[in-house]
């Protein structure tokens, strides 16, 4: 049983680190609780800044996991604007901030995040070159993007990712001219393939967002500061004011690393390695959210999932493995996003070769259609666009592994519920 003189530490105070130090706490466990992050912010979740905040429709207040006063109301010890920068596995200290403050730990939990890859580019450097990951780079690019759309300014976005293509429906709503460098043919090609990227280029094409696809950025130009134009690698030049790189994020494994941690290879996805209750190779230290690699046991492989609700429910989960509970972690990985007036969420894991087959039920044309990836009579994953509260059966037709009559899939008139097993 936890005892109340055990000191339990969190590493990285996003939405799993936060969820983590309350769980513990509605758990029961009654030691210290020290939550560290580099931000000065209190933490808070990341969605709405490509999204209302970006758009200046939801107010910063909105963002953050718990209003400030709730971390002492409930013993967090919470340390803003530290950064840890050595763990010590076998001492069990992690060592914090400018005047090197140590702290020894019963249970260690690493939800460090990820970061944004950087653009490894001539031209990065100059005033105009934008990422977007931090509440404060959210800020900035609100006035940038409002800015441009004053004065008809043009920003290039490098990558059609979910966050290319968020903030590349954001710039069109301020009224800026948007042209969009993805080397893959089509948008978010990685995650949908081929069938589905194809009705976001049309999307964002309607709504006058420029594509150049197959290529990639070699080299962003400028002057006194100031950007004036990107290069990319098949010899066009692309005006541009402002440039936003959005070619994905890396998770931050360095402390782990360094620890001596169990990582997964950068080829296979990346992370901390974890087992199914989020433990990593040392058995007092557990890592969950965007930087833990978990074995998903319905997939049969190992993933990692940049998306909210992993660190919603992972955070939680690692909490309560922290405390000596079986589990085992396999939720089916979701996530959401909202680009004009399309809404979207999407289950399961399905990515390019994985799948034999798309299904579309529903109206694609009027983007209004749930998009199930099958492989052999199996849904692997949907995908709900502007239709809503069919997470749950799309789930359990994941889970289920039932072969499914896809001619009925197809058919809105046939209720899900009546396909799983
Ligand atoms: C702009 C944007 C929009 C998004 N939109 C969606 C969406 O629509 N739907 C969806 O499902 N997902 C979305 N996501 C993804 C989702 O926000 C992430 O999956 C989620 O934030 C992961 O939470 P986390 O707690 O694991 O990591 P993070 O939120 O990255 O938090 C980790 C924290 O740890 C800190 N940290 C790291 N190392 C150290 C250290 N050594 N010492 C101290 N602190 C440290 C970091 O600075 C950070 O504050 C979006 C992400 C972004 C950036």
């Amino acid at each position: 049983m936890v005892d109340a003189d055990q000191t339990f530490v969190i590493v990285g105070g996003g939405l799993a680190g936060a969820k983590a130090a309350e769980t513990l706490r509605t758990e029961g466990f009654t030691g210290r609780v020290i939550l560290i992050c580099d931000e000065r912010d209190h933490p808070y979740e990341r969605p709405p800044l490509s999204k209302g905040y970006l758009l200046g429709k939801e107010e910063r207040n909105s963002v953050f996991v718990h209003e400030p006063a709730w971390y002492a109301r409930n013993d967090i010890e919470l340390h803003l604007g530290q950064t840890v920068d050595v763990i010590d596995p076998a001492a069990k200290t992690v060592h914090f901030g400018d005047d090197g403050t140590l702290v020894r730990y019963d249970k260690l939990l690493l939800a460090t995040g990820a970061e944004p890859r950087r653009l490894d580019i001539p031209g990065t450097g100059l005033a105009g070159v934008h990422h977007l990951r931090r509440l404060a780079h959210a800020e900035r690019l609100k006035g940038v993007l409002a800015a441009l759309g004053r004065d008809n300014g043009h920003l290039v976005i490098a990558g059609a990712g979910w966050i290319g293509l968020e903030v590349a429906a954001a710039a069109r709503e301020y009224g800026a001219e948007v042209t969009v460098v993805e080397p893959e043919p089509t948008p978010l090609h990685a995650v949908l393939g081929p069938e589905i990227g194809q009705m976001f280029t049309e999307l964002h094409a309607e709504r006058g967002v420029r594509f150049h696809f197959g290529a990639r950025l070699t080299e962003i130009i400028g002057q006194d500061g100031m950007v004036l134009a990107a290069h990319t690698d098949d010899g066009e030049e692309h005006p541009a004011h402002d440039v936003l790189a959005a070619p994905g994020a890396a998770p931050r494994t360095g402390l782990a690393e360094a620890a001596g941690l169990t990582l997964v290879d950068r080829a296979r996805g990346g992370g901390i390695a974890v087992d199914e209750r989020l433990r990593t190779s040392d058995p007092d230290i557990f890592a969950a959210g965007d930087v833990a690699a978990f074995h998903h046991a319905l997939f049969d492989t190992r993933l990692r999932v940049e998306h909210w609700a992993n660190a919603l429910n992972g955070g939680p989960a690692a909490a309560r493995s922290m405390l000596g509970r079986e589990l085992t972690y396999d939720r089916v990985p979701y996530f959401f996003s909202d680009q004009y007036d399309v809404g979207l969420e999407y289950s399961g894991w399905a990515p390019p070769g994985s799948y034999d087959q798309v299904v579309i039920r529903g109206d694609a044309g009027k983007r209004q259609f749930i998009a199930f990836w099958i492989k052999e009579g199996q849904v692997l994953a949907g995908m709900n666009v502007n239709v809503w509260d069919v997470t749950e059966p799309i789930q359990q037709l994941i889970r289920s592994r039932a072969q499914v009559d896809t001619e009925a899939l197809a058919d809105p008139h046939v209720p899900l519920d009546s396909l799983v097993s």
